[in-house]
This record gives C-alpha cells, sequence and structure tokens, in this order.
C-alpha cells in the first residue's frame, strides 16, 4: 500500500504453530521507503522474504537496491527475514542496543522468550551493524527525516519511529491491542511508552504493526486509551492470581487468561513472563 511518494506499507502474513493442529494467523507490517536506495523498517517472519522482494519488484525496483534495515525490535515476526536479506543485499541492518543479543542469537531469545513455533518464524540470527538511541535523527533521503524514540515495554529496546515531513508516527508492537495477546517484557515501561505516544504531535498518521494506517485522532485516541485500560485490566488480574504458590506450572496464568476471558491456548509461557512483569 503507497502511503505517500515514496513510503509504502506492506501487510505480511504468518502463522504462528502453537501445536500441530492448532495455528495462529496473524499478520505484521513492515514499511518500505523507495528512495534512491531502498530503506525496509521491519521484515516480517522468515517466510516474508519472497513477498518483499516480489512487492519491490512490482514497484519497478530491485532487491540488491536495498541500503538499509531498521529493526523496531527482536521479535521474531520483525527480524524473520533480516538475515536473508542482508545476505542477499550486504544492507546495513539498524536496531536499539538493547535488541542487541535476541537479535544476534536467536537460540538465546528462544530460551528466554518462548514464543509457540519460534523457529518457524525465524531460523538465522543476524549481526546489527550499528545502534539507535532515543532522539536521533536519520536522514532515510533529502526529504525524508526519521526521528527515533526509545519505547520500552513490549521489549526493553523497542523504538517508535516519527516520519518528520510527512508527519508520520509508526509505532510498532508499543501499543497493545484490546483482547489480544499479553505479550511485553515489563509493563510499567509499557505504561510509560504509552504516556510518551499519548504526548506525540506533529503526525496525522499512526502505522501500527497490527493495523491498518490510522488518520483520525480520534482512532488513535481510542487504540491508546483501550490498550492502556487493557494493560490495567491485565494488571488486576494477575495481581488477584498470581498470589501464594503454584502447583503446577502456568496455573496462575492460567486463572489469569480465563478472568480476561482470552482463549485457554494462550496460558503459555511468552504470556506468563508478561504476568510476571506486573509483579516487578
Ligand atoms: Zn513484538
Amino acid at each position: 500500500m503507497q502511503l505517500t511518494e515514496k513510503i509504502h506499507l506492506l501487510k505480511l502474513d504468518f502463522e504462528i504453530t502453537l501445536s500441530p493442529e492448532k495455528k495462529l494467523q496473524r499478520f505484521v507490517n513492515s514499511i518500505i521507503i523507495f528512495g534512491k536506495k531502498i530503506m525496509l523498517i521491519d521484515t516480517g517472519a522468515k517466510t516474508s522474504a519472497e513477498e518483499i522482494i516480489g512487492y519491490i519488484n512490482s514497484n519497478g525496483r530491485d532487491i540488491r537496491e536495498l541500503d538499509t534495515i531498521i529493526l523496531s525490535h527482536s521479535h521474531p515476526d520483525h527480524i524473520g527475514s533480516a538475515a536473508k536479506l542482508k545476505k542477499l543485499t550486504g544492507c546495513k541492518v539498524l536496531a536499539h542496543v538493547a535488541e542487541k543479543e535476541w537479535i544476534e542469537n536467536i537460540q538465546v531469545q528462544n530460551a528466554e522468550r518462548p514464543v509457540p513455533g519460534f523457529f518457524n518464524l525465524v531460523d538465522t540470527s543476524v549481526q546489527v551493524d550499528s545502534f539507535l538511541e532515543h532522539n536521533q535523527i536519520l536522514k532515510a533521503e533529502d526529504n525524508i527525516t526519521l526521528k527515533i524514540y526509545h519505547s520500552p515495554g513490549h521489549s526493553n529496546g523497542s523504538i517508535n519511529i516519527k516520519f518528520e515531513e510527512d508527519g508520520i508516527l509508526f509505532t510498532a508492537d508499543s501499543i497493545p491491542l484490546k483482547n489480544d495477546i499479553p505479550n511485553y517484557d515489563n509493563y510499567k515501561d509499557l505504561l510509560k511508552s504509552l504516556e510518551l505516544i499519548r504526548s506525540q504531535s506533529g503526525y496525522n498518521m499512526m502505522l501500527t504493526s497490527w493495523t491498518p494506517p490510522l488518520t483520525e485522532k480520534q482512532e488513535t485516541d481510542r487504540i491508546l486509551e483501550e490498550g492502556e485500560m487493557y494493560l490495567k485490566t491485565v494488571d488486576q488480574a494477575v495481581r488477584t492470581n498470581y498470589a501464594g504458590n503454584e502447583s503446577t506450572a502456568l496455573e496462575f496464568c492460567r486463572k489469569t487468561i480465563v478472568q480476561l476471558g482470552l482463549p485457554p491456548f494462550l496460558a503459555v509461557p511468552v504470556v506468563d513472563k508478561a504476568f510476571r512483569s506486573h509483579l516487578k
């Protein structure tokens, strides 16, 4: 989907394998900037590379023009195709330093954050070439300036990106969607990051990893408010259920999932980890 003359949004479908019978259909957005060179923000899952290359071709360009990949964070559905694309093109990979280890060593990421079907989403680590910092300015093109915002919570080194001239704010996975999988590393940081996003001005389009472009202020206000309310509902449920001794693994997680009215198959370690971050 073309958003401006040079900025495109690409919706990449992928599948999370919960068990051999149970697969979850998801999608993630990536952003392509067709400048003198090509810049890519997030790379989808490992199955997304062909689609990205095809999209670039369908716009009369060539994947070898890819110069830079920015990773909003290290999760498998964002870094999945990065290694393959870097190998094909020799492009640079940029991310926040707090994501370095999980991008460069996916075995460590899987051990510390075991997303179901992890290796179906990403199978190769990739080296980060340079690190992005809060308030850093990056020139993607003469008239496309990117400003980086550190937005921890969903993960420690998550970033948001503002396209200054075009008035676009990309928040990646920073805004939790109501009744979606609770999957974040730090509840308190996430609340602070939502506050930071709320305080942003100078944009008229919000892009997230999980929604179509949002162009009405009413919509962006609503999604921010719902995200925050959802987190606070989760907080109460966690505080009720994570008490005393757990007799079986994931018992508290299961109870909390039930109380929140979420599907029982979401009682998995990665959700338990998000819940436990409320107690820190
Ligand atoms: Zn994520």
